[in-house]
C-alpha cells in the first residue's frame, strides 16, 4: 500500500467524471443498469482494496461499515433492476436500509473517533441546523412517501429512507462545524454522502415521468453513481486509512460558515410558509407578510448573535494578550528587564542540577554613587550593568535582580573555576569604573536552593571584608578567597 500513488485518486476519479457523461445520456434499460453497476462496483472494491491492504486493520471498523453500505447501495439497485417492480417493502428496501444502518453506525463511530471533545456550541449549531433540513425533509420527503404507502409497513420502510438521510446530513454537519472534514478523503467520503442526500432530494421534487427522460433526471442519476466515484477516490487518496484517527485531523473553525448555515436554517421556517402559502393559495391571510417577517427577524438575531460571537472573540485574543503581558510584567525587573527574584526563586529551584554554580554579585559602594551622581544616575548604572552583563552570559545562564544593587546568576554546567573566570568578564563590562564583589556556590548534590544561596551570600561577605572588588568561592564548610 506504501506504493499506491499520490495521484491515484484523483486519475481514478478523472476517468469516473469521463466515464459518467455516457452514462447520463443512456436510456433507462439493461445496459444503464449493467453501466451503473460496474461504475458502482469500482467505487466499492477500491474501498474494500484499501482497507484489506491497510496495516492498520483495528482501527477501520467504521471504514468497513461504510464498504458495507455502498455494497448494499450497489446490490440493491442490482436486484431491483432484476425484480422489475419488486412488492413494498421488499427484498431491496431490506438491503437499502440494512446498509443505511451501517452507514450511520459507521459515521457515529467515525465522528466520534474524529472529534472526541464534546462542544456544546458545535452540538447546538448542529441541531440548528439538522432541524431546517429535517422540516424539509419532514414535508417533502417524508410526508408524501407516507401518503404514498399502502400499508403501516410501507410507510415505515419509505420514510426510513429520509429519516436516514436526517441523521447523515446532522452527522456530516456536526463533522463539517468541527473542523472534523480537515483531509481530503474525509472531504470527498463527505461529498459521497451529501451527492446522495442532493439525488434523494432531487428524487422527490422532480416528478416521475420527468425522472425517465429529462436532462435532469440524466443529471441526476449521473450524481447518484457519483457517490461510488467519489467513495472510490477517497479510498485512493493517500490520507483514506488515517481518518479514523484524531491525529489527521487539521483543527478549522468555519465562523464564515457557520453563520450562512444557521442562517439558512432559520430559513426554511417561513420560506416553507411563504411556499405553502403562495402554493395552495392558504387561507392564512397573512401568511406572505408574516413570513417575511420572520425571515427578516430571524436574519436579524443571527446577525447579533454573530456580533456577539465577534465581540467574544475579539475579547477574548484580547484577554490573551493581556495574560501574556501579565506574565512578563510579573517575572520581570521593572529597571533592568531582568529575571525578579520571584522568577529567579523559581528557575533556580528548577536549576539545582549537578554542575549548577550559582553567584551572587553585589556593587560596590553604591551608595557612595548614588550620593556623588544622583539617584537616577544609579538607576542608569544598575541597567546598563545588567545589559553589559547579559551579553557576556551563555544563553541558558539565568542573570537576576537579586534586590537593590544586588544581582544573582544561575550558571549550569559550570564550575567554580569557571563561575571565576565568567565573573572577571563581568567586572572587566562593568561600566563607569564601578566594582562589584561577589559570592560563588556550586551546588553539592544535597543542599536546597536556600542553603545554597545562604552559602554564596556568606562568599559575598567574606569578599567584601577582604576589601571588595574580588570573587570568593564559598565550601561547603567555609568561605574561601580566590
Ligand atoms: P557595599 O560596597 O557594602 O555594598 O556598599 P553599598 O553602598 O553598595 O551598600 P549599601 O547596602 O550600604 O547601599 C546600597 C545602596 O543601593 C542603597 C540604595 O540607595 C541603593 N539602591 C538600591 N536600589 C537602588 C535602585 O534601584 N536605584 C538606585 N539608584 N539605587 C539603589
Ligand atoms: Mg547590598
Ligand atoms: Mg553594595
Amino acid at each position: 500500500m506504501r506504493q499506491l500513488s499520490a495521484r491515484a485518486w484523483w486519475i481514478y476519479l478523472t476517468v469516473f467524471l469521463l466515464a459518467l457523461i455516457p452514462y447520463a445520456l443512456l436510456p433507462v434499460g439493461l445496459l444503464f443498469g449493467v453501466y451503473f453497476e460496474v461504475l458502482a462496483w469500482s467505487g466499492v472494491l477500491a474501498m474494500a482494496y484499501r482497507l484489506v491492504l491497510s496495516r492498520r486493520r483495528q482501527e477501520l471498523g467504521p471504514l468497513w461499515l461504510l464498504v458495507f453500505w455502498a455494497a448494499c447501495g450497489a446490490t440493491g439497485v442490482l436486484v431491483l433492476t432484476l425484480m422489475d417492480r419488486p412488492p413494498s417493502p421488499g427484498i431491496p428496501d431490506l438491503i437499502f436500509l440494512a446498509g443505511s444502518l451501517a452507514q450511520i453506525t459507521g459515521m457515529v463511530w467515525l465522528v466520534r473517533r474524529r472529534v472526541p471533545a464534546r462542544n456544546r456550541e458545535r452540538l447546538l449549531d448542529s441541531a440548528v441546523i439538522s432541524c431546517g433540513y429535517a422540516l424539509v425533509v419532514a414535508i417533502f420527503l417524508i410526508k408524501p412517501a407516507v401518503a404514498q404507502a399502502g400499508s403501516i409497513p410501507a410507510a415505515v420502510t419509505l420514510a426510513a429512507y429520509p429519516m436516514s438521510d436526517l441523521f447523515i446530513f446532522a452527522l456530516l454537519i456536526s463533522l463539517l462545524l468541527s473542523g472534523g472534514l480537515g483531509s481530503r478523503a474525509m472531504r470527498l467520503l463527505a461529498f459521497a454522502q451529501l451527492a446522495l442526500l442532493v439525488y434523494d432530494l432531487a428524487y422527490a421534487f422532480i416528478p416521475e415521468f420527468l425522472f425517465q427522460q429529462s436532462v435532469a433526471a440524466g443529471v441526476a442519476n449521473a450524481v447518484s453513481v457519483l457517490v461510488y466515484g467519489l467513495l472510490g477516490a477517497a479510498a485512493l487518496h493517500p490520507s483514506f486509512t488515517d481518518i479514523t484517527s484524531v491525529s489527521s485531523l487539521e483543527r478549522r473553525d468555519l465562523p464564515w460558515l457557520r453563520t450562512p448555515l444557521l442562517w439558512a436554517a432559520s430559513m426554511t421556517g417561513p420560506g416553507l410558509l411563504a411556499y405553502e402559502a403562495w402554493k395552495y393559495d392558504s387561507r392564512v391571510p397573512d401568511a406572505i407578510v408574516i413570513a417575511v417577517g420572520c425571515t427578516v427577524i430571524f436574519g436579524l438575531v443571527v446577525g447579533r448573535l454573530q456580533v456577539l460571537v465577534s465581540r467574544v472573540n475579539t475579547q477574548s485574543v484580547e484577554l490573551a494578550e493581556q495574560a501574556d503581558r501579565l506574565v512578563v510584567l510579573a517575572s520581570s525587573d521593572g529597571l533592568t528587564g531582568l529575571v525578579n527574584r520571584r522568577t529567579w526563586d523559581d528557575l533556580l529551584v528548577a536549576g539545582l542540577e549537578p554542575g549548577a554554580t550559582v553567584a551572587l554579585i553585589d556593587i560596590d559602594h553604591f551608595k557612595r554613587y548614588n550620593d556623588t551622581h544622583g539617584h537616577q544616575a544609579g538607576d542608569r548604572l544598575l541597567k546598563t550593568a545588567a545589559a553589559a552583563w547579559s551579553g557576556q552570559m551563555r544563553s541558558h545562564d539565568v542573570l537576576a535582580r537579586y534586590g537593590g544593587e544586588e544581582f544573582v546568576v544561575l550558571l549550569p554546567e559550570c564550575d567554580a573555576a569557571a563561575a571565576t573566570e565568567i565573573l572577571g568578564r563581568l567586572r572587566g563590562v562593568t561600566p563607569d569604573g564601578q566594582t562589584f564583589s561577589a559570592g560563588i556556590a556550586s551546588w553539592d548534590g544535597r543542599e536546597t536552593a536556600d542553603e545554597l544561596v545562604a552559602r554564596a551570600d556568606g562568599a559575598l561577605y567574606a569578599a567584601k571584608h577582604a576589601g571588595r572588588d574580588r570573587a570568593v568561592v564559598a565550601s561547603p564548610g567555609h568561605a574561601l578567597s580566590v
